[in-house]
Parts: structure tokens; C-alpha cells; sequence
């Protein structure tokens, strides 16, 4: 685990908002009628316009700026010129590199009106994410926040992806330790301050089980049904989990009031 300084905690909270930006830019734009490579085109311009790089573009070859994954898509969906629908839901993941440090984070969007059962998906993964933020602590282990969003997830009788998982972040996209989303209490890595990591429960309303397109990338659920992913980046300084990344630009763009931030918000340095 390579932990990180207050200065370089502050440096990758810069790459993680202007994710955040990005993603509060994207909620305007999302509805009926755009397509994915349009909010890929929005996205890169908007991440080289603040002084940083996409994160993703090149990443292991990876073709584009925005992971994009609409429905029955989990993760690792690549951008193309089919026009969203009413009724869809997308994830958009997106990495911004600044300062030698990256930001990685996503959230789930509701395309037009969707329906009540898909609604309850991205409102219960969203909980999750905020249930393993709040079993991020110093002295507890990796396993504490996997068995948090596990717990919380299977009880509203959603499948936890196992293939992909959540990670360390920093100089690279993709630090030690992983961060599965289902575990067992007091098991793997202890954390430690300076830790920084990116939280991401990546959940489908159906069979847990994943299949994944010829196209190298996309993953998508076997039994067709939606998954919903949310991603925050988090760092423990000064003992305790705070948030580097936001939703409120998104919550801003849509008119949404919320508060769930609040317990993480963060208090260190700050760059001017
Ligand atoms: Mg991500
Ligand atoms: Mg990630």
C-alpha cells in the first residue's frame, strides 16, 4: 500500500473534482435522444479544458475517455453512436489525471423516467456505497467494507459482481489493495492513514454472474437484467474517511437535495 502525504491527499482530491465537475457537466446532458460517443467528445474536452488528461483513454488500450454502460452493461462500456432511450439507465465512469495523480469515479443516471424497480437498484447501490464508506476506518480491515455493501446489497436481493472490485488509488489507477464489494468482517489488509482508495459497488438487480462482449471490455449481467455502479474516491486523514470526489455537481444539474456527504466531507489542505 503506498500511503499518501496531506500534500498529495490534496493534489488527488484536484484530479477527483474535476471528475466530479465532469460528471455534474455529463448530468445535463444526459437524455432521450444523445448518444454515448457525443458525452464521450463533452467529457474529454471538458477534462483538457481543466488542465488535466482523461484517465481512462489509453488505460490498458482502453478507446475512449468515458467507461459508459447503459442497462444490462455493468462496467467497461465503450461510447457509440446509438441514441439514448426513455427509460435507460446509464453508467458513466470517468478518470481524470492531473499533478501526477488520478481520480477515478462514477455514477449511475436514470435517462428520462425510469421504472420504480430500476429506481430502487440505483437508490439501493447508492446506500451501499455510503454503507462500505462508513466501514472505511483506521484499524479496520479490507473484508470490513466488502461484507458492509455484501450485506446491505443481497438483502434487497440484488447479485455482487465478484470479477471486479475496487482498488487503491494514486500515482496509478489501480493501487494495492483491491477492494472487493463482498468479504467477510476482520479479514484482508488493515487500513491506515494516508490510505486512498476508490469505493465502488457494482451491483445487478438479478444473478450476481457476468458476461462479458468480443469487444474485449464490456461486461454485462448473464441474465440481461440492469446493474447500477457507484463510485467515490476517499482518503483517511486525520483518522477518519473523507470524501475527495462529490455527487453535488450532479445533484446541483438535476435539482436534487442531499445530504449524503455530509459524514465524510472533507477538511484537509487544499490547493489554491
Ligand atoms: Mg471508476
Ligand atoms: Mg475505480
Amino acid at each position: 500500500m503506498k500511503l499518501k502525504t496531506p500534500e498529495e491527499i490534496a493534489l488527488m482530491r484536484e484530479s477527483a473534482q474535476i471528475v466530479s465537475k465532469t460528471l455534474g457537466m455529463l448530468a445535463e446532458e444526459i437524455k432521450p435522444g444523445i448518444t454515448t460517443l457525443a458525452l464521450d467528445a463533452l467529457a474529454e474536452q471538458f477534462i483538457r479544458d481543466h488542465g488535466a488528461e482523461p484517465g481512462f483513454l489509453g488505460l490498458y488500450d482502453f478507446p475512449n475517455t468515458l467507461c459508459i454502460s447503459p442497462n444490462a452493461q455493468v462496467v467497461h462500456g465503450i461510447p457509440n453512436d446509438k441514441p439514448l432511450q426513455d427509460g435507460d439507465i446509464l453508467s458513466v465512469d470517468c478518470g481524470a489525471y492531473k499533478n501526477g495523480f488520478y481520480g477515478d469515479h462514477a455514477f449511475t443516471f436514470a435517462v428520462g423516467e425510469i421504472a420504480p424497480e430500476t429506481q430502487k437498484l440505483l437508490d439501493i447501490t447508492k446506500a451501499s456505497l455510503y454503507k462500505g464508506i462508513e466501514n472505511f476506518q483506521i484499524g479496520n480491515r479490507v473484508g470490513d467494507v466488502g461484507f458492509a455493501i455484501q450485506q446491505f446489497t443481497e438483502a434487497a436481493g440484488y447479485g455482487v459482481v465478484r470479477e471486479l472490485v475496487g482498488h487503491g488509488l494514486g500515482r496509478e489507477m489501480h493501487e494495492a489493495p483491491e477492494m472487493p464489494n463482498y468479504g467477510k468482517r476482520g479479514r484482508g489488509k488493515r487500513f491506515l492513514e494516508g490510505l486512498v482508495v476508490a469505493i465502488e459497488p457494482m451491483i445487478n438487480q438479478g444473478t450476481r454472474k457476468i458476461k462479458q462482449l468480443k469487444d474485449g471490455w464490456t461486461i454485462l449481467t448473464a441474465d440481461g437484467l440492469p446493474s447500477a455502479h457507484f463510485e467515490h474516491n476517499l482518503a483517511l486523514l486525520d483518522g477518519r474517511p473523507q470524501l475527495l470526489s462529490t455527487f453535488q455537481f450532479i445533484y446541483d444539474a438535476l435539482g436534487i437535495e442531499s445530504d449524503e456527504e455530509a459524514p465524510f466531507a472533507y477538511s484537509g489542505p487544499t490547493i489554491s
